[in-house]
């Protein structure tokens, strides 16, 4: 019996063993050899061409060219800035033997690549005219992170990382928030996922920056994913690696620089903010496979039916959608569900009797009816509507789950505790809570260890501002999300 339940209940009795199994029953990844990394299948590799295609279209608006950068860091460049240094030393790892030869200098797998397009925009910058220089690259990155979990968290990931140097503050931090909010546009565009934009406090700050910025989400379990990072770095690397131009007045000034990044991460907290009990559900604009088209009833006496499908795959994919007509052996009510696990966002059945009623069934992977469609009708067109809808449901129950989960009426340690505790003995999630902080790491410190609750980040727009900090009862000084975090 409790079997029974655990099985059908997945989701909410063991969130980490549901999101194991929707991602390899989706067949989006399978492990590496080496410790944390995984195997992006193409399916699992598609989500991220989707989202790298998207993000390139913003570079070209932005006038934001990719360039591409060694993934070998000497030593000594890491010594330049003390923080960056400090902050990363424990996730690098390093190559210090070519064959039988020990390196004169170690060589760090690139982290990120603030130290590389420093130490190369020092040379290419000279004057005022070389400002802003802008540039991008797809790379991958490597960070030797104690805990793992595919996609959300792995040693080697994929990433884009954004790195520009200008003239002035202003345009420095113009830039850094532009990219921020992009990736809140983005997010919801391509993901259909709501995000918080906000400020990290300092304990949470990128290593070397002077403000970091963050979009947030929420995730089933509601524990947060941070889902993008976006950071001013002020003159930190400039003075680090001599990054001077020749203003208007023909004086050396520093560059003041940002950079700004986001991961195969984001495909995990999609999985995970989307996802239900049946497994994977993808948004439909940037699925993998889109439609799957599957044949009912016995072809063997009815081959027109497998002609028919044929002909609407032929339609459909010559309108640029990406369609899997599954004609294996396998029974029909098999590809139903081999459909849904990967989440393909709509499947359309086909049998003899739809033949005869010139119609095709239609089934969206998020709602539970179908929905029968005459072959009159321009199938291309309706997909489109349906898959337009499908976005803003998603996107939509995301936003009514966030809100669901998220206490704004938690001011004492006393009421946090009280919270968590009938939280755990009703079986619920904790979610997010929305408190005031009076500026110290002390405050964010005890929270932490006392629930394992860490400052998200400070909202833009917070729902509420508070007054008194959760920890001290001292007067609040900003309004700041805590959650349990990825
Ligand atoms: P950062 O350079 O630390 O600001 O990281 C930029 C973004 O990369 C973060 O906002 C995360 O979304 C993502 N990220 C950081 N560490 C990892 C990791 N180990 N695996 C996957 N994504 C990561």
């Amino acid at each position: 019996m409790a079997n029974n339940k655990e099985t059908e209940n997945l989701q909410q009795t063991d969130f980490s063993k549901w999101y194991l199994q929707a991602i390899q029953q989706g067949d989006l990844m399978d492990y590496g050899p080496a410790r944390g990394t995984m195997i992006f299948k193409p399916d699992g590799f598609g989500l991220w061409e989707s989202y790298k295609d998207a993000f390139n279209e913003v570079l070209k608006k932005e006038g934001i060219r990719n360039a591409y950068f060694p993934m070998l860091i000497p030593k000594h460049f890491f010594e330049k800035e003390a923080d960056h240094v400090e902050g990363f030393a424990p996730e690098l790892p390093w190559v210090t033997q070519a064959g039988e030869e020990v390196l004169e200098e170690p060589l760090a797998l690139r982290p990120t690549s603030e130290t590389l397009f420093g130490n190369a925009m020092s040379d290419w910058i000279n004057s005022y005219r070389d400002l802003p220089m802008e540039l991008n690259q797809w790379a991958n990155v490597f960070r030797w992170e104690k805990r793992t979990l595919p996609f959300i968290r792995t040693s080697e990931f994929l990433w884009q990382e954004g790195h520009t140097a200008h003239a002035t503050e202003e345009e420095a931090r113009e830039r850094t928030m532009k990219m921020l909010h992009y990736y809140t546009e983005l997010v919801k565009e391509v993901f259909a996922m709501p995000v918080y934009e906000g400020q990290k406090t300092p304990s949470e700050r990128f290593a070397g920056a002077v403000d970091t910025f963050s979009i947030e989400a929420m995730t089933k379990d509601t524990k947060a994913i941070q889902a993008g990072t976006s950071h001013y770095l002020g003159q930190n690397f400039a003075k680090a690696f001599d990054i001077k131009f020749l203003n208007e007045e023909n004086q050396h000034t520093y560059v003041h620089t940002t950079s700004w990044g986001s991961s195969t991460r984001l495909i995990g907290a999609m999985i995970m903010m989307h996802g239900d009990e049946q497994g994977l559900v993808l948004p439909p604009r940037i699925a993998g496979t889109q439609v799957a088209l599957i044949p009912v009833g016995n072809l063997k006496k009815n081959p027109q039916v497998l002609e028919k499908l044929q002909e609407i795959k032929a339609e459909l994919t010559a309108k640029g959608f990406r369609v899997n007509l599954d004609d294996t052996n396998n029974s029909a009510g098999y590809k139903f569900n081999e459909a849904e696990v990967r989440g393909v966002p709509l499947r359309i059945e086909f049998g003899p009797r739809d033949m005869e009623n010139n119609q095709v069934m239609i089934k969206m992977r998020d709602l539970d009816e179908k929905e029968a469609i005459s072959l009159d009708e321009d199938l291309a067109e309706i997909i489109d509507a349906r898959f337009d809808l499908m976005h803003q449901r998603l996107y939509d129950k995301a936003v009514a789950f966030r809100a669901e989960n998220e206490h704004y009426d938690i001011d004492t340690m006393e009421q946090l505790t009280a919270h968590l505790e009938a939280a755990e003995a009703n079986g619920e999630r904790p979610g997010w809570i929305l408190a005031g902080w009076d500026g110290t790491d002390e405050s964010e410190a005890a929270i932490k260890e006392a629930t394992g609750f860490t400052s998200r980040n400070i909202p833009f727009n917070p729902p509420m501002e508070k007054t008194v900090d959760l920890y001290s009862g001292k007067p609040a000084k900003y309004t700041v999300w805590y959650a349990r975090a990825y």
